[in-house]
């Protein structure tokens, strides 16, 4: 009973209680944002180590990142005592368990234990040099392009011989395949791997040695899974090796086992003999699949049940997160994709004094930018109890990177601390640090430091010799490097070709120099990274990076503008980039919404939810129905990152690939129940906006815009407004049938949840 429960069930609702204590046979967690689902892995395992069912060595638990791994551990700690688990060592992400199977095994993959890990550069260099050993020229066929293809296959699982025909002759005039093994057998030679040799490898080893397998199926008592639903298709052969063995594999009474099938796809058919005593318990949403660009299979979730027949199914329905509102919201939008099973959510934290979701409009980013800081400001004045909001529970979650620039300014100006997670600081990225060395090289020619950054970017064939020959002349003579580039560029003592190059550099940085008093700074910024071949460094570059680099790249020059001079904004920067970054500071966190997964904030803000950039016009552009669906789910993660404040805003105008463009609220905005949000009035949601704008006066320079997408009751500001929004907005029939259609494709799972 309930009562004589240890302390680590008490709190759960009887269906996570099932989940945590069915610990036999595949169980498959399928529930919606902020149900228990993670938590109901971890107290699995302090379950499973509590009552003594396996050590904690025997343990297989898979999470999406690093972070979710360590907090993990953490919360076993709590739940049993931090004695009771020494170390989890098969927890981590797939990439780091990968790593370690392959540590162990690696003369069966060719290589040897202290085998090293390639970063894509070292990758797309190697590729370079098969592409060029081939004849083959590495302008048409570029390494970045066939790097991403590599990934792409296994992401897959497919090694040279499996890739599909159709792949194959698609580079490099039929020779894939050929270029795909030379790049493995070099790997080979070099004692290395890429990432997705970190899974790779171990398939191939668990196919081709039955033996190692059964190694692991001994070891491995029990397997689980977070976030399951973005698994690619060479982590679920991955996983489904581990988890399905023979009848008797792991019970000392049939140890021996049968012999494993080498074929991945062979195993684990629903035949009886394959019918297993594997301990999976995998938990995920499938409305939070948002991989797919990555090559996550959301199928891998849906078809769980016939990959391991017999598996107890569990719903779980109550979210603890959220306040109604706020999953009212989410529920709503997320209804509106056709490829999902649908679920029923609800909650008890339903408060008359909840706030609705609030949904703002700015005139653009640097407006939207500003407000978030003083809505932040606002939260974290004490209330009347004298509590103040921490900033730590804040979030800001953005589309796309570029968007953080103008958060970070606005929160150094304010003197508001703030982290980034899941990537650099907007000023740290490679490509904002190289157009910024350009620019230092230009406002201060002997920044030797900035210099040496880009002398070779892109690359001119200057190699280290030659720079060191600029350093030797510069010391001599004590000048600044980049005349001592000058000066050698006059000289013979160089080969022709490093001559010339440096004397392209010299005459670059010259009339830069001069135009520094002419021309606007902005205008000069732009004009260097064209004429420098910066920006068609990456407009060549076909990796995924690529766009979002140049996206960065356009910021930068937006953001210069509200400087008056060069000087003043590198100043600015080298300011911004003196602010701490410290965990243990109370911070605002701000990260894209891809990184945000799986975590929870007392406060959420969600800015730029306009159309082209969410939903994003790329995934709108390659993905069709399904790249939007993606984005719904996206939205829907982003929304249910929220527990009690939740802010959405979109702005009138936004730069977009450089250009001012007028925007349209997101279609997802419209997609948001009347009921459960509340849109503030432009013009006085923030001090003195109307005035400044003066209503109507922009609406005439931007006119008969209208939202495609239907009647908008979201009014972009400036423009003249119908009345107020809820004397206006009746849910339209359409989105009605939307949201009946939840309870309607409701599939009954067999689940056993409540019982
Ligand atoms: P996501 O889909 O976003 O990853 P999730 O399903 O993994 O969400 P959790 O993060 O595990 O959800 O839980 C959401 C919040 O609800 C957490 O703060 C968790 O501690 C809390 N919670 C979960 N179950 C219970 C419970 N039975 N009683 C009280 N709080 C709970
Ligand atoms: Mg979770």
């Amino acid at each position: 009973g309930q009562n004589n429960a240890p302390d680590y069930l008490k709190g759960l609702n009887p269906e996570q209680r099932l989940a945590v204590e069915t610990t036999e046979g595949p169980v498959l967690v399928l529930a919606g944002a902020g149900t228990g689902k993670t938590r109901v892995l971890t107290t699995r395992i302090a379950h499973i180590l509590a009552t003594g069912k396996a050590f904690p060595s025997q343990i297989l638990a898979v999470t999406f990142t690093n972070k979710a791994a360590r907090e993990m551990k953490q919360r076993i700690g709590i739940l049993i005592g931090e004695g009771n688990v020494e170390g989890m060592p098969w927890l981590g992400t797939f990439h780091s368990i990968g790593v370690k199977l392959l540590r162990r095994h690696a003369e069966l993959a060719g290589l040897k234990s202290d085998f090293t890990i390639l970063d894509t550069d070292d990758v797309v260099r190697l590729i370079k040099q098969i592409i060029q050993a081939e004849g083959l020229d590495d302008k048409r066929w570029p390494a970045k392009q066939f790097a991403q293809m590599i990934d792409g296959w296994k992401n897959k699982g497919l090694g040279p011989a499996d890739i599909p025909e159709g792949d194959a002759r698609s580079f490099a005039n039929g020779k894939g395949r050929e270029l795909y093994k030379a790049y493995q057998d070099r790997l080979q030679t070099l004692n290395a791997c890429d990432f997705g040799d970190l899974l790779c490898h171990p398939i191939r080893i668990f196919r081709a040695y039955p033996d190692v397998l059964k190694e692991y199926h001994k070891r491995f008592k029990y397997i689980l899974v977070d976030e399951y639903q973005d698994t690619n298709t060479a982590q679920y052969m991955w996983l489904r090796l581990l988890a399905q063995r023979p009848e008797g594999v792991g019970k000392s009474a049939n140890a021996g086992g049968r012999p494993i099938s080498p074929h991945v796809g062979e195993i684990g058919r629903s035949s009886a003999e394959a019918r297993a005593t594997v301990n999976i318990c995998c938990v995920g949403d499938d409305d939070q699949s948002i991989y797919g660009w990555r090559g996550a299979e959301v199928d891998n979730i849906l078809r769980f049940d016939k990959d391991f027949p017999g598996a107890t199914i569990i719903r779980l329905e109550r979210n603890y997160r959220s306040t109604a509102h706020i999953l009212g919201a989410a529920s709503h939008l997320i209804a509106h994709n056709e490829g999902r099973f649908g679920k029923t959510l609800f909650t008890d934290r339903d408060e008359p004094e909840d706030d609705k979701v609030h949904v703002h409009a700015a005139w653009d980013s640097e407006e939207e930018a500003r407000a978030v800081g003083e809505t932040i400001e606002a939260y974290q004045r004490p209330d009347k109890q004298g509590n103040r909001h921490n900033l730590n529970d804040m979030a800001i979650l953005v589309r796309a990177s570029f968007q953080m620039r103008e958060f970070e300014d606005r929160f150094v100006t304010l003197g508001l601390n703030y982290r980034v997670i899941g990537g650099p600081r907007f000023y740290e990225r490679l490509e904002i640090r190289d157009a910024m060395a350009f620019f230092r090289v230009v406002a201060q020619g002997a920044d030797d430091l900035a210099f040496e950054r880009i002398v070779n970017v892109p690359k001119r064939g200057l190699g280290e010799a030659t720079i060191r020959q600029i350093h030797d002349t510069a010391r001599a003579l004590r000048i600044p490097m980049l005349e001592a580039a000058a000066k050698l560029a006059e000289s013979d003592e160089l080969k022709p070709k490093p001559r010339a190059a440096l004397r392209e550099v010299a005459a670059n940085f010259e009339r830069w120099q001069k135009a520094l008093e002419t021309t606007p700074h902005t205008e000069l910024a732009e004009t260097i990274l064209e004429e420098s071949g910066y920006t068609d460094m990456w407009k060549n570059d076909r990796s995924a990076e690529a766009p979002g680099r140049l996206e960065n790249l356009k910021e930068l020059i937006r953001s210069m503008e509200e400087y008056e001079s060069l000087r003043s904004f590198l100043e600015h920067v080298a300011l911004v980039m003196d602010a701490e970054q410290n965990a243990e500071l109370d911070a605002v966190n701000i990260m894209t919404l891809h990184s945000a997964k799986g975590l929870e904030f007392e406060t959420v803000f969600l800015p730029g939810w306009e159309e082209g950039l969410f939903p994003h016009q790329r995934a709108l552009d390659e993905g069709g129905r399904s790249g939007l669906e993606e984005e719904r789910r996206l939205a829907y993660v982003g929304l249910t990152r929220a527990k009690k404040n939740l802010h959405l805003w979109f702005v009138s105008n936004r730069r977009i690939h450089g250009l001012w463009q007028s925007t349209i609220p997101s279609r997802f905005l419209e997609e948001l129940p009347e009921a459960h949000v509340d849109v503030a009035e432009s013009g006085n949601s923030y001090g003195g906006y109307g005035n400044s704008y003066g209503g109507g006066s922009f609406a005439s320079g931007r006119g008969g815009r209208q939202n495609p997408y239907g009647t908008s009751r979201f009014d972009t500001v400036g423009e003249e407004k119908t009345g107020s929004f809820s004397n206006t907005y009746a849910t339209p029939g359409w989105q009605r049938a939307q949201a009946n259609r939840t309870e309607a494709t409701d599939r009954n799972w067999g689940s056993r949840s409540g019982h």
